[in-house]
């Protein structure tokens, strides 16, 4: 079968024919026969160089070696135990060495995971109920956050989704982002009972959007004033930005930190961590339950295990941003030659190509032109380059893209963006 008699098969048996909403490329999805390094090849026989990497865990690209030694490793001892491992121990040194917000974390198995007991952490050890999250913040597909949520969501256009009940949202505030006033106000009008901040540092999921200067500070500020937890859910920006993610980078501690995609070197995993007071709350320790059967998995932690040593001895994080910095500015040459109103936007190796000018929070990024954008990924697609489907997913710039692959993604652009 190819890829399109796949996907009519896969629609009778699969809700929309895919496992997760943004994969549902129109008219349909390429099924991937493999990949490598940072092509990727489907069962029609094409290649692309693919700015996707898994939607962010592949930091390394695809297939890497070290990666798959150590998990072949891993495989041979078996894979799940229920007991616990060595790696956990190791891992979690890691997270503290790097991550001076953390003291103790608990491994569960998404990132889904981590930001809803993020949430209940910060409730348990405050004994109150609101949170503040930012509009367009994506932190997983659970109730309390799937209102003006980015990724699937916003692609979407859905305002939240259905099968919750309005009760269950009830306690979840939204503000804009870089917006200061508005973060203060919510704060003043509801300080009594908010327990947390919930951000991502550098917005991912409608795009990236950057924190404008001073902007994280002023949260934390606002946030330690009123003995309201800052929760910054890196489960992009962790390992991504530098080895101590946006915090290390914006140089801003919060009170609880998310980890996911990356730390699993490409294998599903997720990370909640903190001061050691705070995440002595979590069962067994304290009163706040969490568990799971895959919770600190053997193959998962191996994964992100060698994926932090290539990080380390390679100085990915260095070469990575400068070839990310590089390649913004050949993007805004190329939008300024064509003199498009667009933004280019990113940080790090993440960057993305808004349809339209300054973007500085959701309410901007939903403004651009989705039909433009839809209809330049597939001129993309054709000549061979994988961005994400949607407007408002990141595009990731893997330490395995070669000179020429970026060359060729470049030369892609100046044909296609218009
Ligand atoms: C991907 C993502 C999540 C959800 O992680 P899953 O592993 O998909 O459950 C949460 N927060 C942010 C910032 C993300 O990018």
């Amino acid at each position: 079968m190819n890829s399109e008699e796949l996907f009519s098969e896969a629609r009778k048996l699969l809700p929309g024919g895919v496992s997760s909403p943004v994969r549902a490329i129109k008219p349909y999805p390429f099924y991937v026969k493999s990949a490598q390094s940072s092509r990727i090849v489907d069962i029609d026989g094409n290649e692309y160089v693919d700015y996707c990497m898994g939607y962010g865990p592949l930091i390394l690209g695809h297939a890497h070696p070290a990666i798959k030694m150590a998990v072949i490793g891993q495989l041979d001892k078996g894979w799940l135990y229920g007991t616990p491992i060595e790696q956990e121990v190791a891992l979690a040194k890691e997270i503290t060495r790097y991550y001076k917000s953390v003291d103790m974390v608990r491994f569960v198995s998404t990132g889904t995971e981590a930001t809803m007991s993020a949430m209940r952490i910060a409730r348990g050890f405050t004994g109150k109920n609101k949170i503040v999250k930012i509009e367009g913040g994506f932190h997983g597909a659970h109730d309390a956050v799937l209102v003006k949520a980015g990724s699937g969501v916003a692609t979407m256009g859905m305002p939240g989704s259905s099968g919750i009940p309005p009760e269950f949202t009830k306690h979840t505030l939204q503000v804009p982002f870089n917006d200061r006033e508005a973060m203060s106000n919510v704060i003043d009008s509801f300080k009594e009972d908010i327990a947390a901040v919930i951000m991502e540092p550098v917005m991912g999921n409608v795009g990236p959007i950057l924190p404008e200067d001073g902007y994280l500070k002023e949260v934390r500020a606002l946030t330690k004033e009123h003995d309201i937890l800052l929760i910054f859910d890196e489960i992009i920006t962790g390992f991504r930005l530098a080895m101590g993610g946006a915090q290390e980078y914006y140089n801003v501690t919060p009170d609880i930190t998310t980890l996911g995609k990356i730390l699993g070197g490409g294998f599903p995993i997720g990370a909640v961590g903190g001061r050691r007071e705070i995440m002595e709350c979590v069962s067994p320790a304290g009163k706040v339950y969490q568990a799971g059967t895959f919770n600190g998995n053997p193959v998962s932690l191996t994964a992100g295990l060698a994926t932090i040593e290539v990080l380390r001895s390679e100085n990915v994080h260095g070469k990575l941003n400068d070839a990310g910095n590089s390649l913004r500015i050949q993007l805004r040459d190329i939008v300024a030659d064509k003199g498009l109103d667009y933004t280019v936007a990113g940080i790090g190796s993440m960057f993305k190509v808004f349809f339209v000018g300054n973007v500085r929070n959701y309410q901007d990024a939903l403004k651009c032109d989705k039909d433009g954008y839809e209809q330049f990924f597939h001129r993309m697609h054709k000549d061979g380059v994988f961005l994400p489907p949607s407007q408002f997913e990141t595009n990731f710039l893997s330490y395995a893209h070669t000179q020429e692959d970026i060359k060729r993604t470049i030369d892609a652009y100046e044909v296609n963006l218009s």
